[in-house]
């Protein structure tokens, strides 16, 4: 079903155009719908994500973000100052590789890490 919740939380995935935490989207969703709550949010993430209309993305040591599936394959680069995730418009296709015996590889990703533009502005 397609409440405004729903909406809502999609449209802020869009306007983004970055992987966010669930406090990211929660926080910015209430800037659209102010009384979106968390378990409505953390139900939203379930169902979209069960319904492949919202990737996961994990980085170690923090938290899971989303962000909208995407047609073309991309690299990240997380900033090191403030923690922001920035999708980079850049193509790119993983090697292919071939896993080791028993390993089912059903994803993978490419970081690269170092400042934004606001933090090396001084801004951030
Ligand atoms: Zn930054």
């Amino acid at each position: 079903m397609r409440t405004r919740q729903r909406e809502a939380i999609e449209a802020v995935l869009r306007e983004a155009g970055r992987p966010l935490t669930r406090d990211e989207i929660l926080s910015f969703g209430r800037a659209k719908v102010s009384r979106l709550g968390p378990a409505t949010v953390d139900r939203t993430i379930r169902e979209l994500a069960a319904n492949f209309q919202l990737v996961g993305v994990e980085f170690p040591g923090q938290p899971r973000r989303y962000e909208l599936p995407s047609e073309n394959e991309h690299p990240h680069f997380i900033c090191r100052s403030c923690d922001y995730v920035f999708d980079l418009p850049v193509a790119m296709r993983l090697p292919k590789i071939r896993p080791p015996e028993g390993f089912e590889v059903t994803g993978g990703e490419v970081i690269y890490s170092g400042t934004c533009p606001d933090c090396a502005s001084g801004a951030g």
